[in-house]
């Protein structure tokens, strides 16, 4: 496995691979791996000739600056996951290997899919995520790019952004990878003790006890009643939003008509983790 830090050099390296036939794959992450981005890396060694990674802690997508500070960072056993997995280069840029010496100011809005859901609750993070997504883009120019549906907003910013400025690039979902008792694995699920670890459970709980709830024409403030109910009943956490919206275009639906994903943001105490399923209508 290369690791290479210089972006140049990452630039030439997929450039040869490509002008030999190759077909090449990224998963871009923030680091901190865990088993769902080890399903991302897979899936892109399955489907490519050459895998590239990337580990970046992106300063841009951080509205809270704290929050980038206390973002786990774990790079040895992430190098050793990855030389596991067989990924041909691991690209581990530094913040001016990306950006130069000062972060442009610049980003792109896409309103109708960044106002709502954590784009309203994040202000300016899908905007540093597109930045980022933009740069690493252009260095690695990869064949298909693989995200996680776990963050559904986000895959679909990025796919919308992809296709608008005609990134030669194919966007592939893939998706959740859950504990046992169904919490979405999350890069920041190291950061909770046993006792919020256990108001995190309520999550997956949440999801399931509307289960039964989901029919056409039932009232969406009625599911999302319940599920408040469930994540509340620990007052360790706190919700940040719970919405149900139209998978496609992100709207918010009111009544269910036809299959949706029912989206969330839920701090525990001061973590705060997000899932996203689709619920599929009978
Ligand atoms: P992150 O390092 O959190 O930026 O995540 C890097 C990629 O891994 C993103 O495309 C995430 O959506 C994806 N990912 C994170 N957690 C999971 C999971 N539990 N299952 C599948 N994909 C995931």
């Amino acid at each position: 496995m290369k690791i290479i830090g210089n972006t140049k050099e990452v630039q030439k390296t997929v450039q040869g691979w490509k002008e030999d036939g190759e077909k090449v794959g990224f998963v871009p992450t923030m680091g901190a791996l865990h088993e769902g981005h080890l399903s991302l890396i897979r899936k892109c060694e399955k489907e490519n000739d050459s895998t590239v990674v990337s580990i970046f802690v992106n300063p841009t997508q951080f509205n809270d600056p704290k929050d980038f500070e206390k973002y786990p960072r774990t790079l040895e056993k992430d190098i050793e996951l990855c030389m596991n997995e067989g990924v041909e280069l691991l690209y581990i840029p530094q913040v001016n290997d990306i950006y130069g010496e000062v972060v442009p100011k610049m980003n792109i809005h896409i309103p109708h899919l960044m106002n709502g859901l954590c784009g309203r609750t994040r202000p300016g993070h899908f905007e540093g995520v597109l930045l980022i997504v933009g740069n690493l883009f252009h260095i690695v120019n990869p064949d298909i790019a693989y995200f996680g549906l776990k963050d559904f907003q986000q895959y679909t910013i990025i796919n919308y952004f992809t296709n608008a400025l005609r990134f030669p690039i194919k966007i592939k979902g893939v998706q959740t990878i859950r504990e046992e008792d169904g919490l979405a694995m999350s890069s920041r699920n190291v950061r909770l003790n046993p006792e919020m670890r256990e108001a995190a459970s309520l999550i997956p709980k949440a999801y399931h006890s509307i289960k039964n709830m989901v029919r056409r024409d039932e009232n969406v403030q009625t599911i999302i009643k319940k599920m408040t109910d469930v994540l509340m009943s620990n007052p360790l956490n706190q919700i940040d939003y719970i919405e149900a919206v139209e998978p496609e275009t992100l709207q918010p639906i009111q009544k269910i008509d036809n299959d949706f994903v029912l989206a969330l943001a839920v701090f525990i105490k001061d973590v705060r983790l997000i899932d996203n399923q689709l619920i599929q209508v009978k």
